[in-house]
């Protein structure tokens, strides 16, 4: 399906839903995420730690912890993967987990998986997050991995770039990118207009709500070449198999 006919076709479905809201039955939420709710520990050269955000407002700080903790281990608070922003944001029952990964060489990556819940509402455009002070994003493009089994990946791949001052006053730049997919009810896009158009099918035609993970990698474009989007292509590689791992449905789930 094209983005732009995929768009229509959302949009016709939202306005669809709106119209027949009164007289919808209730929609029954179906709890088989498509894809693994945990991000993996250990891949063959890549190990993980947690990003958990404390809760507390006194310390507030984001923390990179080899074990996951109940508690903030600096002051005792509440601790989450989401930042009290994306909480404040998000409906109580979005599921997600974030993790920094460190290859065997020392190159970094991080990797998030959020899950809508009952309300779709738990995803929205990844760029709404990307635009902070100082951040823009200077590039937008399709990036396809491929995978074993002649199998390939699409990834919407956004190129970000941040502007900050240096302690002497002048101001530099740093780039870095900012990659993305969605998978639900047995199926994958790189496609936000697609992903609405799916959940507002199931909801509209089948009264049921799917979880739909969005998946996520950040890195930097710290070196020359295709190095840094090459380290991506090998955390997709390794990661892929194991979010499938361990799914309570596939694309073999039917209607
Ligand atoms: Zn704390």
């Amino acid at each position: 399906m094209k983005p732009a006919s995929a768009f229509f076709l959302a949009a016709a479905l939202f306005a669809l839903t709106l119209l027949a809201m009164p007289r919808m039955t209730r929609i029954e939420f179906v709890d088989q995420p498509s894809v693994a709710t945990q991000l993996p520990d250990r891949m063959p050269s890549w190990s993980g730690r947690y990003i958990l955000f404390c809760q507390n407002p006194a310390h507030g700080e984001t923390l990179i912890l080899d074990e996951r903790p109940t508690v903030c281990p600096e002051c005792g608070g509440e601790l989450n993967p989401l930042s009290s922003f994306e909480l404040a944001v998000l409906p109580a029952d979005t599921r997600a987990d974030k993790r920094q990964y460190t290859r065997t060489d020392g190159a970094i990556l991080q990797a998030a998986i959020v899950f809508s819940g009952r309300d779709r509402s738990s995803i929205h455009r990844p760029e709404v997050c990307l635009i902070a002070a100082g951040t823009e994003i200077v590039g937008r493009r399709i990036h396809t991995v491929s995978l074993p089994n002649q199998k390939s990946l699409d990834l919407q791949l956004l190129d970000v770039q941040q502007t900050y001052r240096l302690p002497d006053g002048r101001t530099a730049t740093a780039r870095s990118y900012f990659a993305y997919w969605f998978a639900g009810r047995g199926r994958e896009t790189a496609s936000q207009p697609a992903r609405m158009f799916w959940m507002a099918w199931d909801r509209i035609v089948h009264n049921r709500a799917y979880p739909w993970a969005y998946i996520s990698i950040a890195g930097a474009y710290d070196r020359p070449g295709n190095e840094p989007l090459q380290r991506l292509d090998d955390l997709i590689q390794q990661i892929y198999p194991l979010l499938h791992q361990g799914a309570t449905s596939s694309a073999s789930a039917h209607e």
